[in-house]
């Protein structure tokens, strides 16, 4: 936490422009109760499966954001869950999850994932793609639409994720000059590169390992979704 607020200085910023989510995959519910104590409220999830059994054995003070890939059949179950989902990442979903909160009277947060590095491999909108489907991502009126998120590339270098931040925030500033959506946030920077992403404009920080220590390494990678 200490080193978010060395980064913020470093950028520049105001530390109450940048939130640290506490990534909690694979971490047990003591692992989070000991964060509530030291002060830290908001926490990251990425399997609503795990989720489900973990929360309730959390502090409630814990506030839960879904971080990761969506199934549109685990939608009923995460809706109650979290107040805001990072990984919104088609227009087909965003239909989908629109949907169910009607059913369930719901208004989630949501931010729209974005795949600005094109890479095969990884979930998100591709930003042609967001500048065709925002118009009709807006128009659904039960989400919430916050901003963007994005997950580049691994690298062992923190400064080879900086183009891809820096595309995302001139994306977002685009996309919210075009649409006259407010769009305030960029979710974007883990453990090995948040400083770069609070320099490069980051207002939600998703950070695990740097807090819990290192994850249990088998079937655990991120990306991977529920069976
Ligand atoms: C696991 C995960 C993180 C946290 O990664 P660390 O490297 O442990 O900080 C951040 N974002 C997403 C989407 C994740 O799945």
């Amino acid at each position: 936490m200490s080193r978010l607020h060395d980064a913020c200085a470093r950028a520049g910023r105001d530390p109450g422009t940048v939130e640290l989510i506490a990534v909690s995959k694979t971490h047990p519910a003591s692992a989070v109760a000991d964060l509530v104590g030291c002060g830290q409220f908001l926490f990251g999830e990425s399997r609503v499966q795990e989720a489900r059994a973990k929360i309730p054995l959390c502090p409630g003070r814990a506030r839960w954001h879904f971080i990761g890939h969506l199934q549109s059949n685990k939608l009923r179950q995460a809706l109650p869950c979290f107040e805001c989902f990072h990984g919104i990442d088609s227009l087909d979903l965003a239909v989908q999850a629109d949907r169910v909160a009607q059913e369930l009277g719901l208004h989630p947060r949501v931010l729209l994932q974005v795949n600005v590095a094109g890479e095969s491999s990884k979930f998100g909108f591709r930003p042609e793609a967001l500048e065709r489907d925002l118009e009709t991502l807006l128009g659904l009126r039960r989400l919430q639409i916050e901003g963007l998120m994005t997950l580049p590339p691994a690298a062992p270098d923190p400064e080879r994720s900086r183009p891809f931040f820096r595309q995302l925030r001139t994306l977002r500033d685009e996309l919210a000059a075009r649409s006259g959506a407010g769009l305030p946030q960029l979710s974007m920077g883990m453990s090995g590169d948040f400083q770069i992403a609070v320099e490069e404009g980051a207002t939600l920080v998703r950070v695990g390992t740097a807090l819990f220590g290192p994850r249990p390494a088998k079937g655990r990678g991120m990306e991977i979704s529920d069976p």
